[in-house]
């Protein structure tokens, strides 16, 4: 029926696109204006890329890259650079990701740890959910005997709204196995990460 096509987009049929032109006009600009024309399109383009984790999964990142080995020294994996959104603001959270293992058989190739924490940065999130998220992964990947993550990150939802001092770090931690029941384990993983000047 003719009717039917005349009807506007409701919330649910209208293009991504559509939702951020009418979002770049409610906060009082013109979307039509030279600068603003192609924003929307850029805006979906670059929130698909922030939220790609979700199209990603741990067993795919990690297929092929886990490999049998018969020691059992600390593995670990620094400054990994990672990059999230907080799902409280959609504001950027980024800082340092170091993720320790203690192997029990198996480990993951190196650069896949990285790609591992990408998996759960690229999605909307909490700092404390995401470090539970990779020691979990890793767990349940390679059955190690503990496991340890520490996520050190700078939160623009609180730099830019001036909640809190401009250059505080927000410092979360997972320890798991070994690195929960062995101090010796969980100060050596400590004192690794804080070499190098890193700021934990
Ligand atoms: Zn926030």
């Amino acid at each position: 029926m003719a009717i039917e096509t005349m009807e506007a987009p409701t919330l649910e049929s209208a293009s991504m696109q559509d939702l951020y032109r009418e979002l770049i006009r409610r906060l009082g600009e013109n979307p039509e204006r030279d600068g603003l024309l192609r924003t929307p399109e850029r805006m979906e383009k670059s929130m698909a890329y922030l939220t790609r984790g979700y199209g990603q999964t741990v067993a795919e990142v990690l297929h092929g890259a886990l490999f049998d080995v018969d020691y059992d020294e600390m593995v670990i994996v620094k400054d990994i650079e990672f990059f999230s959104l907080c799902e409280h603001h959609l504001l950027p959270f980024f800082g340092k990701a170091h993720v320790a293992y203690v192997p029990q058989g198996k480990v993951i190739g190196l650069s896949k740890t990285a790609r591992l924490v990408d998996v759960f940065a690229r999605r909307l999130q909490v700092q404390e959910r995401l470090t539970r998220e990779i020691s979990d992964a890793i767990e349940e990947a390679i059955r190690p005997q503990g496991v340890a993550v520490i996520l050190e990150a700078q939160h623009l939802c609180m730099m830019m709204r001036g909640v809190e001092k401009q250059h505080s770090h927000t410092v979360t931690s997972a320890m798991l196995g070994v690195f929960k029941t062995q101090m010796q384990t969980r100060n050596e993983f400590l004192s690794l990460v804080r070499s190098h000047g890193s700021g934990v």
